[in-house]
């Protein structure tokens, strides 16, 4: 396994529509093992495949702290089938370090997909648990928290990224 670079905001890659996994092979799975080595080394609840920079519908998350022996989940293909209710709390995003909002969310929502085997799933998420799913498969849409949050807030939280940014990685800014 390997932890792999984790893409800022900023990459073209975090824009676009990730593709569909036609079918789950190996190579897939090291994809989600590596996923899930990056997610536990930067200590974050979810990572989706662009967020390493791999435009395909992959996305891994793990509810409990890293090392609490919780089972992490992967999921692939990931589509919400349905939801219900409205509820807003505080988000940050691996993609955007040091930058967190209040960011409204589907109070429930039933998700399916493909497990590692590429047998379908279905889950029925609330909680932490519904919005970690919907952050992660916004991601495969191109979509960050920060494009949730209103124009102004949007703007707001911008202007300070420009500023993190610079200092996390001034290598990097183009
Ligand atoms: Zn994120």
């Amino acid at each position: 396994m390997s932890v792999l670079q984790i893409r800022y905001l900023g990459d073209p890659v975090l824009k676009k529509k990730a593709q569909p996994v036609p079918e789950v092979d190996e190579e897939i799975r090291q994809l989600a093992r590596d996923m899930i080595e990056t997610m536990y080394f930067n200590k974050g609840a979810g990572l989706a495949a662009p967020q390493v920079g791999v435009s395909k519908k992959v996305i891994v998350y793990d509810l409990e702290e890293s090392g609490s022996g919780t089972e992490p989940q992967v999921l692939i293909n990931p589509a919400i089938v349905a939801s219900e209710g409205t509820v807003r709390d505080e988000e940050a995003c691996l993609s955007v370090p040091e930058l967190k909002d209040m960011v409204e969310r589907k109070a429930k929502i039933t998700v399916t997909g493909l497990d590692l085997e590429g047998r379908e799933v279905r889950i029925e998420a609330d909680g932490l648990h519904s919005r970690v799913l919907q952050h992660e498969i916004d991601h495969l849409e191109g979509i960050l928290f920060v494009d949730r949050v209103g124009p102004l807030k949007k703007k707001l939280l911008l202007s300070k990224w420009k500023k993190i940014r610079k200092k996390l990685e001034p290598e990097r800014i183009v």
